[in-house]
């Protein structure tokens, strides 16, 4: 049939869009710039037929992470899904890059608790087009450009002001590692990274939505915070270590960005 051979097109632009996830999230964490990928157990090179085919590393012998699987069959789900019902808001084509995008920065931020400065600016770029695009097609070019750079302002703003208490917190856990004799880690409560985040969910959600980014994101993280303390306190963990471990906020605030994009 005509239409079921069409769909492979999705199947494999999702398959080619995994590639780019999972490649972009095994080098830049560690050189920050595209190059060749290495078996994280021994850094042996792999050949570029044997990450592609995703085989174990012809070194040590270890099987390619769980992660790589996972990001291959989730993005061919996400595409084949987004093929046949596209975002209203995005479309498939300009949803497809806000995907990957999204990929790149979750899998990042789960594995290293990290936002880097690349994903950050290319962020930017990203939703500043993406965002004048989709609010002028909604309200016009005044209307569509002053959502677009207001819901980038509050995201950061918001985030900005957090981060202020974040950072008054760190100080306080400083003196108190300082007082027990160790090191400050330099932990943060709050990346920096999900302020740059935050501007760039603002961007491509506009400056309704954005409040309601914030909102629903800080909650869920913070419910998935009290789960963590609950699970260490019956493990009998000291409680203190749950409040200063850090959590990745990034993927929850992506999550609610995802469902006003492309969802609602
Ligand atoms: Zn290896």
């Amino acid at each position: 049939m005509e239409m079921d051979s069409m769909l492979l097109i999705p199947i494999i632009l999702g398959w080619v869009a995994g590639y780019f996830v999972n490649y972009a999230s095994d080098v830049l964490p560690f050189i920050r710039r595209f190059s060749q990928p290495t078996c994280p157990h021994c850094q042996t090179p792999y050949s570029w037929a044997d990450y592609l085919t995703l085989r174990p590393c012809r070194s040590c012998g270890k099987r390619r992470s769980l992660r790589t699987w996972l990001v291959q069959i989730l993005a061919v789900a996400a595409f084949l899904y987004f093929w046949l019902i596209p975002s209203k808001v995005l479309g498939f084509w300009l949803g497809a890059i806000v995907l990957i995008y999204f990929g790149v920065i979750t899998v990042i931020d789960l594995e290293h608790r990290l936002i880097l400065h690349p994903t950050s600016i290319f962020g930017a770029v990203l939703g500043l087009t993406v965002g004048i695009y989709i609010h002028t097609k909604a309200v016009g070019l005044l209307g569509g450009v002053s959502k677009t750079l207001l819901g980038g302002l509050i995201g950061f703003g918001v985030m900005f002001l957090l981060y202020q208490v974040g950072a008054f917190f760190a100080r306080l856990r400083a003196k108190k590692l300082q007082a027990a004799g160790q090191a400050d880690d330099e932990e943060e409560a709050l990346g920096g990274g999900d302020l740059y985040l935050l501007g760039v969910l603002g961007l491509l959600v506009g400056s309704n939505a954005i409040w309601g980014v914030l909102l629903v994101g800080a909650v869920l993280g913070g419910l998935v915070a009290i789960l963590l303390i609950i699970a260490l306190l019956i493990r009998r963990r000291y409680v203190s270590d749950a409040l200063m471990t850090f959590i990745p906020y990034g993927p929850y605030f992506i999550i609610v960005a995802f469902y006003v994009l492309f969802l609602s």
